[in-house]
């Protein structure tokens, strides 16, 4: 097989991965005067964005900084030092960086945040005329199949090896879900060749199965759940707020995404319950149920305003009903036992939990194991619900990351595995 070699060139930065996190980290590096060509597998750069910019590219969320980080879980990394992170390049600075690329942004509902127009494709374009502009060469169709020493980065063209070694380079490999847009997670492999642990890579903001009676399905399937309550847990449960869809395999929707940490560390099967009516007390539904003597369900739903939805869940679900009591149907309006078996496949969901570790990086984000190689993006372990925090969490390692890389190259030889730097 045919190895074409690449001079050392220790000016450059090799971005690897184009999706927001090395798009980022190729605009800072650039802009600090580095050398930079972007690597990526596929034809073109930005697939994953594309796609979460369908319905909508939900960039970041206007929220005050302090519950901004509350979002957010960073296993093995400090709350003080994540905010030290997200303090460099916040949801303040991605509007005003959106801004400057020319396109303006509005907040909307729970603080979410879109550019004008709301779709990713004008703003990606944008953005990659604006790294060609200052420099940034691309490298497309070319796999990482290799990390050596060096550091030394040997891809796959599909008719031969290229192998290069730049003076760092950064890693914004993407996580594992949507594995067509070119994150596949194959670089954990890479990772472990060199003795770096990596936190299995689990859906995240997915929906969740359960098995629904087909009586249930016909009556409700696709219809959402306005306006409920989700809880987990037993003591110390925890509780989310919003919108459900039943569809053929479970449940999906933005309250069941957010439970997410909590239902990957319970033990399978969960039983959730939803609260179809927060907005009213328990008393309030028993005291509107009190005078039911027979069609419970019927009366349940003039009665309480129940969506058609969550009349079939009250008809329908195994394990409950049929009521004889006012009192019971009033205790399971206020938490209805929803059995989950699992979580979606991983290609399915919106993003991953796991990845590296932070005990892997130093505060650089530099692999401690690689000197020289640096790591952003959605394959650090971190994880938040959808609602812009993961662009921004992107966004802001991706920053990080390639302030790093430049200021890595310009260190004088060997002083880079100075421990009082890491
Ligand atoms: C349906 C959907 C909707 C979403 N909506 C939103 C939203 O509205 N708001 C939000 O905040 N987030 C959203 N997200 C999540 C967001 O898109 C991701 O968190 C983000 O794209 C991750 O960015 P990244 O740069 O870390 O990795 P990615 O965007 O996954 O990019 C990784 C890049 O690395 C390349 N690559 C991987 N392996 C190799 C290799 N071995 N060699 C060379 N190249 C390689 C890939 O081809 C890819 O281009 C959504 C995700 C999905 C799936």
């Amino acid at each position: 097989m045919r190895k074409k070699h690449s001079a050392h060139d220790a000016r450059e930065i090799a971005i690897v991965g184009g999706g927001p996190a090395g798009l980022r980290a190729a605009e800072v590096a650039a802009a600090g005067g580095a050398t930079v060509t972007v690597y990526d597998a596929m034809p073109s750069v930005g697939r994953k964005f594309l796609v979460a910019g369908k319905s909508g590219l939900n960039l970041t969320n206007a929220e005050p900084l302090s519950p901004f980080l509350d979002r957010y879980t960073t296993p093995g990394l400090a709350a003080a030092d994540w905010r030290l992170l997200v303090e460099r390049f916040d949801n303040r600075a991605l509007r005003d960086w959106a801004a400057d690329l020319g396109f303006s942004t509005r907040e909307s509902a729970g603080g979410k945040v879109f550019p004008e127009p709301m779709k990713a494709a004008p703003l990606l374009r944008a953005w990659v005329r604006r790294l060609r502009e200052l420099g940034v060469h691309f490298a497309l169709r070319r796999q990482l199949t290799a990390i050596g020493d060096g550091p030394e980065l040997t891809f796959w063209t599909a008719e031969s090896f290229e192998i290069v070694r730049p003076g760092a380079v950064v890693l914004a490999l993407g996580g594992g879900s949507w594995p067509r847009t070119g994150s596949t997670g194959s670089w954990q492999r890479l990772l472990k060749d060199h003795g770096i642990a990596v936190s299995p890579l689990q859906a995240a903001n997915s929906g969740w199965e359960s098995p629904w009676p087909e009586a249930l399905l016909s009556d409700s399937e696709g219809l959402p759940l306005k306006n409920v309550s989700v809880r987990v847990g037993g003591h110390s449960a925890s509780s989310a707020y919003g919108d459900l869809v039943i569809t053929r395999y479970g449940l999906e929707g933005a309250p069941i995404y957010r439970l997410g940490p909590e239902l990957r560390t319970s033990a399978l099967p969960i039983v959730v319950t939803l609260d179809l009516k927060p907005d009213l007390t328990a008393e309030t539904v028993a005291t509107r149920l009190a005078s039911v003597q027979r069609n419970y369900v019927r009366e349940a739903s003039r009665r309480l305003k129940l969506s058609p939805a969550a009349t079939a869940l009250l008809k329908h679900l195994p394990d409950i009903g049929p009521w004889t009591s006012p009192v019971d149907l009033a205790r399971t309006v206020k938490a209805c036992p929803i059995l989950l078996t699992g979580p979606r496949p991983l290609a399915e969901a919106i993003s991953s939990a796991g990845g590296v570790p932070w005990t892997e990086l130093t505060s650089s984000m530099m692999l401690k194991k690689l000197p020289g190689v640096f790591v952003a993006g959605e394959m650090i372990d971190w994880d938040a619900p959808t609602g812009g925090y993961l662009l921004q969490a992107c966004f802001t390692t991706g920053t990080h990351a390639g302030r790093e890389a430049v200021e890595y190259i310009r260190l004088p030889a060997g002083t880079e595995n100075d421990p009082a730097l890491q």
